[in-house]
């Protein structure tokens, strides 16, 4: 079976008709309008900074996921926990685009207050890209670090095994800049984020080699052993391949994917992966623990920011190591990727936007022409 569908050509998609045609979507499966709204945004950010993967590519998954009640729309959080410097935030499987939106917001409200805050968020929805929350923290002044797990998502393997006993636990981290764009690392331990491997599936960019492990143990970028021999068409389920994903890194990414299972797994109270009863009934859903620091409680922003730019020179200096090419620091690529997609339009595989049209012909929202 032809599981990759190998084209050049991509359907070039104006942002805002997208972000106006998911909301309609997610309106029209049960979602009150400000939160279709932010889910299509976050969603249509993803893809405009480059992580197709974390984009509108989720539509059908999503709405798959609220029609069988494993996500619930418009959840306000329940504060389990709580002092002046840190909270425990149960989401209860709302979407993460909005829950995301609330646990971040009291990070960032408390260390205004204090200086730090912690917040340890649990049983959320999938809370997308995760640069999306640092650069909120960014923009208040806050230096910020996210650690995420997947729970119920069992889909790489630790460094020297092959049986999948982790998620693709993303680690991320901002520096806000005054004025200028923060520095935003973010990205998931695995060598590749599942929903690049979906991208890769439906004919997008291809898997970096050797992201993948087989069944017997061989390197492999076919996204096939995360998917096994299913269509591409409607919602493809990474948990039935026979192989797995590899942590980025070798021991190293795979340590810290250990590390994230602890402490935004175990810690946070959404628990570290463990054997999955029953894949049908099952709720993937992200634990997030942050930490959020204002950077006055250590010294002036302004000799910081100063700091950080010189930095950044120098980090940028360092000769190409290919001809023609550049070194970026983190957040450069999205931020070049964005500016270069304002003008050209958003590009989606044929098979990425016939699976989010089918899923909107099913709720009968008419997609832009
Ligand atoms: P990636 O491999 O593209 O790495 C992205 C990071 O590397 C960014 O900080 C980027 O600025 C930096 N970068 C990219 N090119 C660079 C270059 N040439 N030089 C220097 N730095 C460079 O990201 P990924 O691992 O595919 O993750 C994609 C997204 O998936 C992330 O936004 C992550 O948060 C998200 N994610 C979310 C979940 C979830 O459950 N919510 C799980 C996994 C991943």
């Amino acid at each position: 079976m032809e599981h990759i569908l190998h084209t050049n050509t991509n359907v070039l998609l104006a942002p805002e008709a997208l972000i106006t045609y998911v909301t309609e979507i997610f309106k029209t499966a049960g979602c009150s309008a400000k939160e279709a709204a932010c889910i299509a945004n976050r969603l249509t950010g993803a893809n405009m900074r480059g992580h197709d993967s974390h984009g509108v590519i989720r539509v059908p998954r999503y709405v798959d996921a609220l029609q069988k009640g494993l996500v619930n729309a418009d959840q306000t959080v329940d504060v389990v926990t709580e002092n002046d410097v840190m909270a425990v935030l149960d989401g209860k499987f709302g979407f993460g685009q909005s829950i995301g939106e609330q646990a971040v917001d009291k990070g960032i409200a408390k260390a205004k207050a204090h200086g730090i805050s912690i917040i340890a968020l649990r049983n959320s929805g999938h809370v997308g890209r995760i640069g999306d929350w640092a650069e909120r923290a960014a923009e208040a002044g806050l230096v910020s670090i996210h650690m995420v797990n997947v729970k119920n998502s069992l889909l790489v393997a630790p460094f020297g095994g092959r049986d999948r006993r982790m998620s693709t636990s993303p680690f991320c981290a901002g520096i806000p800049m005054p004025g200028e764009t923060p520095v935003i690392l973010d990205f998931a331990t695995s060598a590749a984020a599942e929903g690049k491997a979906m991208v890769a599936l439906s004919g997008g960019k291809p898997l970096p080699e050797g992201s993948m492990i087989t069944k017997d143990g061989m390197l492999s970028n076919d996204p096939v052993h995360l998917y096994g021999e299913q269509s591409v068409a409607g919602n493809p389920n990474p948990n039935i391949g026979p192989g797995a994903l590899r942590t980025f890194g070798d021991h190293k990414g795979s340590g810290m994917n250990f590390l994230m299972e602890i402490l935004a797994g175990a810690l946070t109270g959404t628990g570290a992966n463990a054997p999955i009863p029953d894949l049908n009934v099952r709720k993937v859903g992200n634990g997030m623990l942050s930490i959020y620091m204002s950077v006055e409680i250590f010294r002036s922003a302004d000799e910081f920011a100063s700091e950080v730019r010189n930095y950044i020179e120098f980090v940028k200096s360092s000769r190409p190591a290919e001809v023609g090419g550049e070194v970026l620091v983190p957040g450069e690529k999205e931020l070049q990727t964005m500016n270069e997609r304002n003008i050209s339009g958003l590009p989606l595989s044929p098979n990425a936007w016939a699976n989010i049209q089918a899923c909107g012909d099913r709720l009968g929202v008419k997609a832009p022409a």
